[in-house]
């Protein structure tokens, strides 16, 4: 059996408390037989500017860089509201993200049965929805030159930033969300605003003529960014991966978040390029932030982080079996009742972060 390298990387806030119910369920897999894992942990975020004076040392980024996936809590939090700004925690995350050239962030939206209830939309509509958004995370409007703000010498300024693509960033994008909807519904829809931006126009012909060369087999079709936030509301079973670029994903990931919960719910993956043996570099977190709010008192929903997990086992190891197993075990612990404050709903109980991983790990063990 392989064995494969993490890096664990905590962070703050609840980062190290829903990471403590990962290992967990690593240990677990090891323990069974399942899948075979090493790990060393470093420090992210406040917990390593504390320990370093930034928010990553080069010997984790170096680790990072050499380990087959990155596992990761959160940062942040009031402690480091005033540290400088290229040193404050988000930036251990944004290094990550740039260096190992993390292009594509994959996030689901999957509403449990057992929480459709907790969902802003009415249960009928999000019952049962899995769709997956794949952003563009590295290129367009947040990246793009120029981007500065110039005074104008009349009492003006004018702000600018640059939406920018070019064919290659645009294609391989486009392969992950077909490749990923071969293995799902089968199904992509491709979103910009081809109506108003010329970036949108070449989004389209790059990724009309990567499904017809490659992927015909696979369904696809084209939605406005604007009509595609309508209709997540409005009937949002009808997607299976949506993939767009890096503003408008932005904005769709955080509407579909919410048809599912609670934030405490939400895995994400960030890939890199496929090298010569189709390995890529990736990172694997949860979609809240540190929580401090709750840091501390064994509230934090650990679901997010554990599914994250699970995607590290679908999408870095290929271990699609286990990573079924993962999501059935946090189905099965749900359909049972049990709870986190997050998503208490009308429950007329809790349990702690501690005790949802025990859980969790039950019902592994059960389904083993
Ligand atoms: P947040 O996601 O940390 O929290 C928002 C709300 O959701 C809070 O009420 C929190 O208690 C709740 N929540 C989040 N995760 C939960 C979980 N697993 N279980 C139960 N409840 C959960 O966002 P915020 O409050 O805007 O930010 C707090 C800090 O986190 C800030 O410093 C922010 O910069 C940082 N942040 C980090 C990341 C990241 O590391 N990727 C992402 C977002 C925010």
């Amino acid at each position: 059996m392989a064995t494969h390298n993490l890096l664990l990387l905590p962070g703050d806030g609840i980062g190290p408390e829903v990471m403590a119910e990962v290992v967990k369920v690593a240990d677990w897999m090891g323990k069974e037989g399942i899948a075979s894992f090493e790990s060393e942990t470093g420090l992210v975020g406040g917990a390593a500017y504390d320990a370093h004076g930034k928010a990553i040392s080069e010997s984790d980024m170096k680790l990072a860089m050499d380990c087959d996936a990155v596992i990761f809590g959160a940062v942040g939090g009031p402690k480091w509201d005033a540290v400088p700004y290229d040193v404050r925690p988000e930036a251990g995350l944004l290094r990550l993200r740039k260096d190992l050239a993390l292009f594509a962030n994959l996030r689901p939206a999957i509403c449990y049965p057992a929480l459709a209830d907790d969902s802003s939309l009415k249960r009928e509509i999000v019952e049962g929805l899995d769709i997956m958004i794949v952003r563009e995370l590295t290129g367009g409007v947040y990246f793009g030159e120029p981007k500065e703000i110039i005074d104008l010498g009349n009492g003006q300024k004018r702000g600018i930033d640059t939406q920018v693509y070019d064919t290659y960033e645009i294609e391989r994008i486009g392969r992950v969300a077909f490749e990923l909807a071969r293995k799902r519904g089968n199904k992509v829809t491709s979103s910009e605003k081809r109506n108003v931006m010329k970036s949108g126009v070449l989004w389209h012909e790059v990724i009309t003529a990567l499904h017809k060369r490659d992927y015909a087999d696979v369904q696809l079709d084209h939605m406005l960014a604007d009509a595609l936030g309508m209709q997540l509301v409005r009937w949002p079973k009808q997607f299976d991966v949506i993939v767009t670029d890096n503003l408008f994903g932005d904005m769709l990931s955080d509407v579909a978040s919410m048809l599912t919960g609670s934030l405490g719910m939400l895995p994400s993956a960030s890939l890199g390029e496929a090298d010569k043996n189709g390995k890529r570099k990736a990172m694997y977190e949860p979609v809240h932030g540190s929580a401090p709010d709750i840091a501390g008192k064994g509230l934090a929903n650990p679901i997010a982080m554990i599914a994250s997990f699970g995607m590290a086992l679908r999408y870095s190891f290929n271990l699609g079996e286990a990573a079924d197993m993962v999501d059935k075990a946090i189905a099965n612990v749900l359909d049972a009742g049990l709870r986190t404050a997050d998503i208490k709903g009308n429950a007329t109980s809790t349990v702690s972060t501690v005790q949802m991983g025990d859980a969790i790990l039950a019902a592994l063990q059960k389904l083993k």
